[in-house]
């Protein structure tokens, strides 16, 4: 993309009604827009961010043998009637009475209609496991929306729902999904922890928040520093493997690790030496739920057994924050020059800065290193403003491209031009070729 035909509105002034940094910088960044109190549009930039975290997600999902699909944001009331949570639900639910006077409701979540949709088609244990999600806008009517995506009203969430025959299979898909979630957040440059949490409104016994640290967090956190150690790096699990993905569990659940709702402070006490207790702040990205049979019995969500008897499936559900996950990163991976996209997510791969727009040597290095990129499947932002130095680095630093190459008059008579790490700001020279390939090789998979 060539910013000269791109659309990225940058502020110039630091947003003053922006409390904390992730907020600051996506509007100052020209990401998003609000359109209303906890309601954004999402300006291309911030858009190309939010597909690629969304990518990521199907990706992982889709490893671990789960089924995508889409369901509307609109609902009947009639089915959240049928759960008792119409009545529950409270004030985060946005009402709304269609022209013939029925009631609908803007989903919050999607329990009730996801198990709507699977009691009118399976009726056999043959047909389980089955876990289907989708990832589809939200919207709870939050008292306070505020921290810009972090607390929208309108919000992006992956939901998926496990059906399985009992307790030890919907254990299982609980496990398969906290590998893919570890996997995820990895693949974003996140860690996140998977802390022990309460069930909320969703109900039932087990539970993990996935937690990233950092100090404009909601949530209290309490856990065993050890925790921060643990990596899940690039290893091969089989998701159809119980004990396998029971081994991940264990290794990244075993250590102390808590939200405020759940915190033991004797506990804490007895099982962590003090030296290693931590206390701190952390954004919820994502919770995975094991509830049993509460939809499944309330609905009458049923298969038929071996020998023929119906039961109740049991259940769970798992929500990733997609939305929320852009202030999240950013919120982890920042300076006071502005955002530094971890490369999983990063909106272009590198950034291209012409030092000297106009000169003809220099157009087309500039020119030639765009097509080659381009050729490569990556996609360089190259900043062909006729603006001086200094302005275009701003906005290369403001907007957080891992890489930049700049290319001006004097590299060139030395055949060179500079490749620039954002996270570092160490700079190399070398030949335009070798910034290509260096490029190339930052993004190959694996
Ligand atoms: P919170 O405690 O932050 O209100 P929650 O526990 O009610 O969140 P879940 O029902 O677990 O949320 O939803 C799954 C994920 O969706 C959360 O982990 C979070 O990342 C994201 N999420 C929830 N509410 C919002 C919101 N208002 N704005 C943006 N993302 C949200
Ligand atoms: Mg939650």
């Amino acid at each position: 993309m060539r910013l000269t035909r791109y659309f990225l509105p940058v502020l110039k002034e630091t947003p003053s009604d922006a409390q904390i940094v992730s907020h600051r910088l996506m509007l100052r960044a020209g990401m998003i827009k609000q359109a209303s109190a906890g309601i954004y549009s999402w300006l291309p930039m911030g858009y190309k961010v939010l597909r690629r975290i969304e990518h990521i997600v199907h990706e992982e999902q889709i490893r671990a043998g789960h089924i995508p699909m889409l369901m509307p944001t609109l609902q009947s009331a009639d089915l959240w009637r049928e759960s008792g949570r119409y009545d529950d639900y409270g004030q985060e639910m946005l009402r709304i009475k269609d022209r013939h006077d029925r009631d609908m409701l803007y989903g919050p979540t999607n329990e009730e209609l996801i198990t709507d949709i699977f009691r009118a088609h399976v009726s056999s244990y043959k047909d389980l496991p089955l876990t289907l999600y989708h990832i589809q806008w939200k919207f709870r009517d939050e008292i306070r929306p505020r921290f810009g995506v972090m607390r929208g009203r309108e919000f992006l969430m992956k939901d998926g729902y496990n059906f399985d025959i009992d307790k030890d299979a919907a254990l299982h898909a609980y496990n398969r999904h906290l590998v893919s979630y570890l996997r995820s957040y990895e693949r974003m440059g996140l860690q996140a922890i998977p802390m022990r949490a309460d069930s909320g409104p969703i109900g039932g016994d087990d539970t993990h928040e996935f937690l990233v640290l950092a100090d404009t967090g909601e949530s209290e956190v309490f856990y065993d520093s050890e925790i921060t150690d643990l990596k899940f790096g690039d290893r091969a699990v089989d998701y159809d493997s119980v004990t396998q993905c029971r081994a991940v569990l264990e290794e990244f659940t075993s250590r102390y690790a808590r939200t405020d709702e759940t915190h033991d402070e004797a506990l804490f006490h007895a099982q962590v030496p003090e030296a290693r207790r931590r206390s701190a702040r952390g954004i919820e990205v994502g919770q995975i739920f094991y509830f049993g049979t509460k939809y499944s019995e309330a609905m009458g969500a049923t298969v038929a057994g071996p020998d023929g008897t119906r039961t109740p499936v049991h259940m769970g559900s798992h929500g990733i924050g997609v939305s929320r996950l852009l202030g999240a990163i950013i919120e982890a991976s920042h300076d006071d020059k502005g955002i530094i996209w971890p490369e999983g997510v990063t909106p272009f791969h590198c950034g291209i800065v012409n030092l000297k727009q106009g000169d003809s040597t220099a157009d087309t290095a500039c020119e030639r290193l765009y097509s080659a990129l381009v050729a490569r499947g990556l996609e360089p932002l190259y900043d062909d403003r006729n603006e001086r130095a200094g302005a275009k680095f701003a906005t290369m630093d403001l907007i957080g491209l891992p890489w930049r190459i700049t290319v001006g008059p004097r590299g060139l008579d030395k055949g060179v031009v500079e490749l620039t790490s954002r996270r570092t700001g160490d700079s190399e020279e070398m030949s335009p070729e070798a910034a290509i390939g260096r490029v190339a090789q930052i993004y190959a998979q694996p």
